[in-house]
């Protein structure tokens, strides 16, 4: 049980992101290592060849339309993935030589269906890894869209790339909920709503889509209100809560967690130092 009583104070955040605002409701303690202390985490397999395929995806929009086949996208995978060699992100991985090659071999393979989702040559991209930001009252909602673009009519599209699996149908709407940040975002930054949000779920060539409302998009702005409204209750308190769950397993912070009987003020410290020697250590 946390001490309020003598608990520190946060300083209050002043931005959201869709990661931020799940983070928070999955598990307060968490977010205030992630998102308030800042602590770094060690690198992540899954999300490591996440960030590398979202950048072979890039690269491969960034080509003419008529450049975009299957051995172009091959070709940006392989640049990505050297472009990604000596990144800490790669690095703090400690893969050796057999490692790097699975590690290869399963990025490239998160690829493959792709062609079987979409044809690239029609899209019509108008924004890559878009960062935007909007203000609602005192605090700044942000995100990156993967992709925006324009439809058939004219209208546009919001398009994120997912590495993980697909969710069942009980949780399409809540893995929906990043991508109507987007569309908040597009409304707030453009002046338009987009006609379009789609999940592509890339490893199993799944398509997840919906058309954002009026509704849907006010639905984001009370939400994240609410959850900052939370998360400056916490800061001034101190009182962040741990949120057990099956999350715990893969939680980096565990162990200064004091569900499972660690300090949280030694989080900052000894985060620092492991993290940097994880970095440091030779292959
Ligand atoms: S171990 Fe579990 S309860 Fe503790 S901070 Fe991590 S996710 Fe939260």
């Amino acid at each position: 049980m946390t001490d309020t009583a003598t608990a520190p104070v946060f300083p209050v955040p002043t931005s959201l992101s869709p990661s931020r605002v799940s983070s928070f409701t999955s598990c307060p303690m968490q977010f205030r290592f992630s998102s308030i202390e800042k602590l770094p985490e060690p690198p992540g397999i899954a999300t490591t060849k996440g960030t590398i395929v979202h950048r072979a995806l890039e690269l491969l929009f960034v080509r003419p339309a008529g450049e975009r086949t299957p051995a172009a996208l091959a070709d940006d995978m392989a640049a990505a993935l050297e472009e990604y060699r000596t990144h800490p992100d790669f690095v703090g991985l400690r893969l050796d030589a057999d490692g790097t090659a699975k590690f290869d071999r399963d990025c490239h393979a998160l690829i493959d269906r792709y062609f079987e989702m979409e044809d690239p040559t029609t899209v019509r991209e108008i924004g890559l890894e878009l960062w935007m930001e909007a203000e609602v009252g005192a605090l700044t909602l942000r995100g990156i869209i993967d992709r925006l673009e324009l439809d058939a009519d004219g209208e546009l599209v919001v398009t994120d790339y997912k590495t993980g699996r697909a969710p069942s149908s009980n949780f399409e709407q809540k893995s929906l909920a990043g991508v109507h940040f987007y569309s908040f975002l597009c409304e707030a930054v453009l002046g338009r709503r987009p006609a379009k949000i789609r999940l592509m779920y890339l490893a199993s060539g799944e398509t997840i889509e919906t058309v954002p409302s009026a509704q849907s998009v006010k639905f984001i702005t009370t939400r994240t209100t609410a959850v900052w409204s939370a998360v400056e209750r916490a800061c001034t308190t101190g009182d962040f809560r741990p949120r057990q769950s099956k999350l715990c397993d893969w939680c980096s912070f565990r162990q200064w967690c004091p569900a499972f009987g660690g300090d949280p003020s030694l989080a900052a410290t000894e985060a620092v130092a492991a993290h940097d020697a994880l970095i440091a250590a030779p292959a």
